[in-house]
């Protein structure tokens, strides 16, 4: 690539929080985004050069989409693999990372069935397609057992923890099981959650600082590096990263959610939860944290630059400005002057028209000196209030 006013633009499927970083961190590079969405004014919107509106799957808005740009990447899940892969046979403009990847990973039963026949470790599962696979899957893998929908879910929304065989009918009922099916792990004792920002590049892959994530009601809310782990199994969820990383295809960032189990005959293991195909929550705190952030990563690599520098800067720490509200509102955040006069305080606004209960509105980071300030990115997050 040169450096020249009509330098590469990538087209994004999906213009929210993702995709609005994607952005700012695409500008210094030179490289410009256009993102479709079906929100007019998403959260991307102000920052892309172009909003196109339409649906993640819809046809007419992917092809416009992809007729406009030099690559074509996705920042949802729900981007459609299938349509991807149509219109990119037809205008000749590359997917990253490549569909068919996206297609494995929307599918938690396929998604598990393809990394456990790959040998990389993860909790063991069974399909459930009804009460009856999901009693006799309980008995095999020992109550409770988590279910989840085989596709659709995010922010836990689509999992359950399942106590016993009489409960089986209602979870399925809850994750909304019906129509695609279900899949049940057994249920992690984990001594913490871990994730790791792995890229892949045109010849080079490169992993991130391994993340430790505190989930609360299985949704994110804080993320710190270094982990309060040891170098060992630090180097151990690297190396199950390293594995994953083999097993996909197409360049671009992914965020690779991890579990830590304590082990009484030797050292903790590493088991894979999931794999999400694009820049991940779990590595915004990046953004300060390294040399080079995800987002800066993921458009390196999907354009087909030689990856950045993964370095950490410093211990760092990340929480979510989670909607507190009951019921949807406008947005409106209050304690900004407080929050900001705090030193070392950075904070990102996501542009979100209206706030949710639980909904991800914005985060803030901070990067400390000598270990990763968790308590004080939980006290700024205190003082916001909607
Ligand atoms: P997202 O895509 O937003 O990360 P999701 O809805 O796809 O979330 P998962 O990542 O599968 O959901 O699960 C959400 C959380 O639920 C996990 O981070 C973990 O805290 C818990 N969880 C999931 N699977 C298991 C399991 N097998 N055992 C124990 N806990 C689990
Ligand atoms: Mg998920
Ligand atoms: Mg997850």
């Amino acid at each position: 690539m040169h450096l020249s006013a009509d330098s590469p633009t990538v087209g994004v499927v999906g213009g929210g929080q993702l995709g609005r970083m994607l952005a700012e961190a695409a500008s210094p590079l030179g490289v410009q985004l256009v993102v479709s969405d079906p929100t007019p004014n998403c959260p991307a919107n102000h920052v892309a050069r172009e909003q196109l509106v339409g649906e993640f799957d819809d046809y007419d808005t992917l092809r416009s989409l992809a007729e406009r740009v030099d690559v074509l990447t996705y920042e949802i899940e729900l981007a459609d693999p299938d349509t991807l892969d149509a219109v990119s046979e037809e205008t000749g403009t590359p997917v990253h990372p490549a569909p068919e990847t996206l297609r494995t990973i929307q599918d938690k039963l396929v998604q598990n069935e393809s990394f456990a026949e790959a040998g990389v470790p993860l909790p063991a599962f069974r399909r459930v397609d009804d009460a009856d696979d999901l009693r006799a899957a309980g008995d095999e893998l020992g109550w409770p057992v988590m279910v989840k929908a085989r596709t659709g879910g995010y922010d836990g929304r689509g999992n359950v923890p399942v106590e016993s065989p009489e409960d089986a009918a209602d979870a399925l009922a809850e994750v909304g099981a019906g129509e695609g099916g279900a899949v049940a792990e057994e249920l992690v004792d984990f001594e913490r959650e871990l994730a790791v920002i792995g890229a892949r590049g045109a010849d080079e892959t490169a992993t991130f600082p391994v993340t430790e994530t505190v989930q609360r009601e299985e949704i994110l809310r804080e993320s710190l590096s270094p982990a309060r782990t040891d170098e060992a199994t630090r180097e151990r969820a690297h190396e199950v990263a390293r594995s994953v990383l083999a097993e996909l295809d197409g360049r671009g960032v992914f965020g690779i959610e991890l579990f830590e189990r304590e082990r009484a005959d030797g050292p903790n293991e590493i088991l894979l939860n999931e794999v999400a195909p694009r820049p991940h929550n779990s590595g915004h705190w990046t953004i300060e944290g390294c040399v080079t952030s995800q987002f800066e990563q993921h458009v390196r690599g999907v354009v087909g630059l030689p990856l950045g520098s993964t370095r950490r800067r410093g211990p760092t720490a990340s929480a979510n400005i989670l909607g507190t509200v009951s019921e949807p509102a406008r947005a409106r955040l209050t304690g900004v002057e407080d929050a900001l006069a705090l030193a070392d305080t950075h904070l990102h606004w996501y542009g979100k028209q209206e706030v949710r209960p639980l909904r991800k509105m914005g985060h803030v980071t901070i990067v400390g000196e000598t270990e990763p300030p968790l308590s004080t990115v939980r006290d700024v997050v205190e003082t916001l209030q909607f």
